[in-house]
């Protein structure tokens, strides 16, 4: 008898197991759009509510310049919209919280979908998401379509914005990897290849670039990062923040290649769109240099 209840729970957990794969199966196996999602990727200001003067697109992180602890001198602002000069420094989550609330047409399973994507980036840091009860900082996700997928860098200013912006199309909630990036912005990583160093590793090719995507290929200081983590770890052609080889292209040709020395990672730079993947284990080490390991 205690063979067969033994039997049978073994049997119900793998049932359960095998249901909680099914998800992300069904989302990452539909009708799928490669060049409509790379669009939903892309900057496009239009449409979005609730601009200020200060909110700087940097292709699909939003960058509010209001957000800093010090805030530059006025005039001082890049070409991408980050200060030129001065210290720059997303806000972090209070104890690694990070509330999410959904808009009411996100599905269950979505939200479940999201939520396992966060679940990746707390493995290594003292981080987490939980559902919004009455907290006063939140993410608020919508699902508006024609806006594309987009997230406010690190925790934003609640004297400006009462709330994080964050948008997944159905295109967005396709890939695993794009719900993870966005989620990876809005904890406060920039993207791997706008560290200050990535000369040395990525040829960036802004001759094949549309010009509104042209913002999110500009480098950071080190000063303006949100952790000293770039100093301490190597290049990641294959961490979750990496725009892959086309992005942003007006050309159908390659806006970043690895330099020849990196030419074999070719094929495995910016894996957003590989069904399945989700931050490295140098991502979640940025993740918890900035929130502290578990
Ligand atoms: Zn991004």
């Amino acid at each position: 008898m205690k063979k067969l209840i033994l039997f049978i729970s073994i049997t119900v957990l793998f049932l359960a197991f095998q249901n909680c794969g099914e998800l992300d199966v069904e989302f990452e196996t539909s009708s799928f759009e490669l060049n409509s999602l790379r669009q939903d990727l892309s900057a496009d200001m239009d449409g979005m509510e609730e601009l200020h003067e200060n909110l700087k697109l940097s292709g699909d992180m939003i960058v509010d310049t209001d957000n800093l602890e010090e805030p530059p001198e006025v005039g001082s602002f890049g070409m991408s919209g980050l200060p030129s000069t001065g210290y720059y420094r997303p806000r972090k989550w209070a104890g690694g919280i990070m509330p999410v609330k959904f808009a009411s047409n996100i599905s269950t399973k979505k939200k479940k979908f999201f939520m396992k994507q966060c679940k990746k980036w707390g493995e290594l840091a003292k981080f987490k998401c939980v559902y919004r009860k009455n907290q006063e900082q939140y993410v608020f996700v919508t699902n508006k379509e024609g806006l594309g997928c987009y997230s406010d860098l690190g925790r934003v200013h609640k004297a400006i914005i009462p709330y994080n912006r964050m948008n997944l199309t159905n295109n967005c909630f396709k890939r695993s990897g794009v719900v993870a990036h966005e989620i990876g912005h809005a904890l406060g990583l920039i993207h791997e290849h706008q560290r200050p160093d990535r000369n040395k590793y990525v040829e960036v090719r802004k001759e094949n670039m549309k010009e509104s995507d042209k913002g999110a290929y500009t480098k950071y200081k080190y000063s303006e990062l949100p952790t000293d983590e770039t100093k301490q770890t190597s290049y990641d052609f294959e961490s979750i923040m990496h725009y892959e080889a086309y992005a942003g292209t007006k050309n159908n040709k390659r806006t970043m290649v690895p330099r020849p020395e990196y030419r074999h990672l070719r094929d495995d730079m910016g894996p957003m769109f590989v069904p399945g993947a989700g931050p490295t284990t140098k991502d979640k080490r940025v993740a918890a240099r900035i929130y502290g390991y578990k």
